[in-house]
């Protein structure tokens, strides 16, 4: 498959992502063939953004730019059209089910793994199409982190089936777990008679019957996903 490589740096397809999590998907999905750019990097604000002329540049300079969409980055329409740039906009959360936060759509949609399956497949379909060329290796990079989604999936659900029902609480600063707690994912399982009420409290939405969380394992290395879990509350964004 080295033929399909770029050979050189300069060759690589140019991504921008608005934000951090989003350049972190781009890349475990476009691997040596994409050099991907972000504009918010870690600890920044993508709410508050205020884009910086080397923004322009970035932008000017993209075959695509990758957003979250849900009305996360409404400083980034008037950043496209001040650099004039000819990039294809992907909407990462594309298919998504927004949830509501007052009047808006909650725009944290990665904070459930089932969402993140969703921004994962949007990417690799727009990688795709703009680079068809790689597609082999867009899909097998995609399979790969999409496997690694599901292990995390099965490592959070175990996490919290480890926490009392009644102590199942997300102290935050900022109103950004809303899909974690729905926990809407593509590879859970449907409620099964044996299920015990203490398995259905969680997620709270009860008419989402495939968001169930599987049968928990008490003994599968409860530290392990403990502190897991506890790293999972450390994201925000
Ligand atoms: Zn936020």
């Amino acid at each position: 498959m080295t033929a399909a490589l770029p050979a050189r740096a300069q060759d690589r397809l140019n991504l921008v992502a608005t934000f951090s999590i989003l350049g972190d998907f781009a890349r475990n999905v476009g691997g040596e063939r994409v050099s991907v750019t972000t504009l918010v990097g870690p600890n920044g604000d993508v709410h508050v953004y205020t884009p910086a002329p080397a923004d322009a540049k970035k932008i000017a300079d993209a075959k695509l730019v990758i957003i979250n969409g849900l009305g996360l980055e409404g400083w980034l329409s008037r950043l496209v059209q001040s650099a004039g740039s000819k990039a294809t906009m992907i909407t990462a959360s594309q298919g998504i089910t927004p949830r509501k936060l007052g009047a808006d759509a909650d725009p944290h949609a990665w904070q459930s793994v089932g969402n993140a399956r969703i921004y994962v497949v949007n990417i690799r379909d727009a990688l795709v199409a703009a680079d068809p060329a790689g597609a082999g290796i867009y899909r097998a990079n995609a399979d790969r982190y999409l496997a690694n989604l599901d292990a995390l999936d099965r490592d959070v659900r175990a996490a919290v089936a480890q926490i009392p029902e009644g102590r199942r609480k997300v102290i935050s600063t900022h109103d950004a777990f809303g899909y974690f707690a729905m926990m809407p994912s593509a590879i859970s399982r449907p409620p099964m008679a044996s299920n015990s009420s203490r398995r259905r409290a969680f997620p709270p939405n009860p008419k989402r019957a495939h968001a169930t969380l599987p049968r928990s394992s008490p003994r599968s290395k409860p530290r392990k996903s403990r502190r897991f879990f506890l790293k999972i509350l450390a994201i925000r964004g």
